[in-house]
C-alpha cells in the first residue's frame, strides 16, 4: 500500500533520506531526480492463508528488505520500472489489536524511483494511489502451528488452520526468516478497500515447489509408519494367537526392532503355523463333531 503520498518530508527528513538512498546509487542523486513513496510490506495479522509473521520475524524481515528491488506487475522487466528500498521500520498501531491477540505492527518501506519521462506514469499511478498492494517474497525456516508449537513440516500436528481449539485459533507462525527476495505492486482499483491485503508468498516458487515435495515425503513417512506399526500389531496378535504370549519376551523386543520386511517375513511364518494349528485341531479325534450343525438347514 502506498502511503503517505502527500507528506512533503521536511528539509533535514529529506537530507537524511537522500543520505540513506544515496548508499544504494552509483551516482549521488538530488531531491529533484528522486520519488519517494512509503510500502506496507507485510504485517503480523493472520491472513488469507491462514500465516502470520511472528513480530521477530517481522524485525527480521525490517534488515533483510533494505537495499531490494520492487517490480511492477505489468511490466517486470522494464527499464526505469522498479524501485528501491533504501530504509524500512515497524510501525504499531496500539488500537488495533490482531487477531492472534498482538499488537498489529506492520513493516513499512521507504522506497525511492529515480523520475524518468519512461516511469512517468507509474509515478502518477503511484501517487495517485492506484498501486495499492504489495506482495513480498521471502524464506521462512520455521514454520509452526499456533496451538501446539509443533513445526508444520517436520513433525506435522492434526490442527486445522482456521479452526478453534478453546480460546486458540489455529493458525501458522511464520518465523526465522533467512532471506528476502523482492516486493512487488500489484495494481487494484484505488477505490478498494484502503486496508493492507496482504499476498505475500512464503517462499520463491522454486523452494515453494521443494517445501511440497518435501511435504508429500513426509506425509508418505507418516503412512509408511502407520503402515509398520499395523503391521507390528499384528505379528503380536498373531503371536498370542499362535504361542499364548501375552508377556514381553526375547521374540517381542525383536519384534519391536524389525523393519517392514522382517516383520512381512516373521507374520508369514506366524500365519503359516496358525494354519497348521487350526488344522491339527479339527482333526482332533475328541474335537466336537460339526458337521452335525451343517445339517440343522
Ligand atoms: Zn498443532
Amino acid at each position: 500500500m502506498a502511503e503517505n503520498k502527500t507528506e512533503n518530508p521536511g528539509t533535514e527528513e529529506m537530507e537524511v533520506r537522500l543520505a540513506q538512498l544515496n548508499q544504494f546509487t552509483r551516482r549521488t542523486l538530488t531531491q529533484e531526480e528522486v520519488f519517494l513513496f512509503d510500502v506496507r510490506l507485510c504485517d503480523n495479522e493472520i491472513d488469507r492463508d491462514g500465516e502470520r509473521f511472528s513480530l521477530e520475524a517481522l524485525e527480521q524481515l525490517k534488515t533483510l528488505f533494505v537495499g531490494k528491488t520492487g517490480i511492477f506487475d505489468h511490466n517486470p522487466k522494464g527499464e526505469n520500472q522498479t524501485a528501491r528500498l533504501y530504509a524500512a521500520e515497524l510501525v504499531q498501531d496500539p488500537e488495533r489489536i490482531t487477531a492472534a491477540g498482538e499488537v498489529y505492527t506492520f513493516l513499512k518501506g521507504h522506497a525511492y524511483m529515480v523520475r524518468t519521462d519512461a516511469n512517468r506514469d507509474l509515478i502518477r499511478e503511484i501517487d495517485g494511489g492506484i498501486k495499492k498492494e504489495v506482495s513480498i517474497s521471502c524464506a521462512a525456516a520455521s514454520q509452526t502451528c499456533s496451538v501446539c508449537g509443533s513445526d508444520r513440516r517436520n513433525s506435522p500436528c492434526s490442527h486445522r488452520i482456521g479452526q478453534r481449539y478453546g480460546d486458540k485459533l489455529c493458525h501458522v507462525v511464520l518465523g526465522d526468516v533467512t532471506d528476502a527476495y523482492e516486493w512487488s505492486f500489484v495494481a487494484v482499483p484505488a477505490q478498494r478497500e484502503a486496508g493492507v491485503t496482504k499476498q505475500f508468498r512464503s517462499e520463491t516458487d522454486g523452494a515453494q515447489r521443494c517445501k511440497q515435495l518435501e511435504q508429500q515425503l513426509q506425509n508418505r513417512d507418516v503412512l509408511l509408519n502407520r503402515m509398520q506399526n499395523a503391521l507390528r500389531q499384528d505379528v503380536v496378535r498373531l503371536r498370542f494367537l499362535v504361542e499364548g504370549c501375552t508377556e514381553k519376551d526375547a521374540v517381542s523386543a525383536a519384534v519391536e526392532r524389525m523393519n517392514p520386511e522382517e516383520l512381512l517375513a516373521f507374520r508369514e511364518t506366524l500365519r503359516t503355523r496358525q494354519k497348521h494349528l487350526c488344522q491339527a485341531q479339527l482333526k482332533r479325534p475328541d474335537a466336537p463333531e460339526q458337521n452335525g450343525a451343517f445339517r440343522m438347514t
